[in-house]
């Protein structure tokens, strides 16, 4: 198997797939303004409140997925992550899940969900081959959680992480995104959720993606102020391999502390991973506008599928644009995190 790198030298081994844009909340900082909703070639789904489910004309079949991961797989991709939206809302989320197991070469495969359906679908996840999850969570209070989220119940993610971990989906990884004035005084909260449990809470600097996430660049919690005032977390040594997010433990705790610092830092120097949305698109930055079509040349012209995927690849940006302004074309549950 030939292992791909871009033109930076670096090894693009991992691949976060959204299968959906459509999901079942609405986090105030991640899905598009109610009033811009509409976009183009889209149609509101029945259910209210939820964004617009993709056309399913656009919007990638499973065997069409597991022929893009497979042509990625014989290029070196080992670990693949599914994502959405919520990746639950796919009917079909198993049978992505199973094809996506059965391709030789992909040694870890892992999904982020709100969580919100877990509880129904743990073991059909595990059986159809999940081996890990994050799942998102940024309220442990009732109240603000639905806040947050437009309208979740909090309780719906809590069994979700109880029954993950039940059927032995470890670990399990909690994402949270801290809002100044938001949920921003339950970081010891979330800290205790480590000590009697083997789950790593990870905190996300909310990034300039969508309208919140740009006009809400001075609420972002930068991470660094959160490790400057619990001088009980300890630096784990192996950080290399999990970067970009840097692991702490406390003492006498089972589980870890992450950080997710994609504001404050550049992990862009060993950045290994690039991005299949749900319609087909190759987005290799997530902090960069470019994108590259790969349904078309999947649909007619099979044969140069590795051709293209290395083409992109090797064209990957040097680095996000975080720290520009900048403006990213589409909203974060286009993208899939
Ligand atoms: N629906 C799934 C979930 O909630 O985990 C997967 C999709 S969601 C887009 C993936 C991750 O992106 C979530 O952890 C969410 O918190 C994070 N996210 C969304 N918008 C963000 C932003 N502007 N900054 C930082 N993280 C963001």
């Amino acid at each position: 198997m030939i292992i791909v790198r871009d033109r930076y030298g670096r090894k693009i081994e991992y691949l976060r797939v959204s299968v959906t844009q459509n999901c079942n909340l609405k986090c105030i900082y991640c899905v598009p303004d109610r009033a811009t909703a509409k976009l183009a070639g889209q149609e509101e789904v029945a259910a209210a409140g939820s964004v617009p489910y993709h056309s399913c004309a656009a919007t990638l079949k499973p065997e069409e997925f597991e022929a893009i991961i497979r042509g990625m797989a014989e290029l070196g991709i080992k670990k693949v992550r599914i994502t959405g939206g919520e990746p639950l809302t796919r009917p079909d989320i198993c049978e992505i899940v199973s094809r996506t197991a059965a391709i030789p070469g992909i040694a870890d495969l892992s999904m982020t969900t709100n969580g919100v359906c877990l509880d129904k679908m743990a073991d059909d996840l595990k059986r159809a081959g999940l081996r890990r999850l994050n799942i998102s969570l940024d309220s442990l209070k009732k109240d603000r959680f639905e806040y947050i989220t437009g309208g979740g119940r909090l309780n719906n993610v809590l069994d979700g992480i109880d029954r993950a971990l039940e059927v032995g989906l470890e670990p399990i990884k909690i994402n949270t995104v801290l809002i100044k004035g938001v949920n921003d005084g339950e970081v010891d909260d979330f800290i205790n959720l480590t000590k009697d449990r083997p789950v790593e809470v990870r905190f996300i600097e909310l990034m300039p993606i969508g309208k919140f996430g740009e006009d809400n660049r001075d609420n972002a919690v930068l991470n660094s102020h959160i490790i400057a005032s619990h001088p009980e977390l300890v630096l784990c040594e192996d950080n290399k391999s999990s970067l970009p997010a840097q692991y702490y433990s406390i003492k006498g705790y089972k589980g870890k502390i992450g950080f997710i610092s994609s504001l404050s830092h550049k992990f862009c120097s060993s950045c290994n991973r690039i991005r299949l949305t749900c319609d087909g698109k190759i987005k290799p930055c997530l902090g960069n506008n470019g994108e590259v079509d790969i349904v078309e040349i999947l649909r007619t012209q099979p044969q140069k599928l590795a051709k293209h995927i290395r083409d992109i690849i090797f064209n990957k940006p040097e680095g996000h644009n975080f720290d520009k302004k900048y403006t990213s074309t589409r909203n974060m549950n286009a993208i899939g995190g």
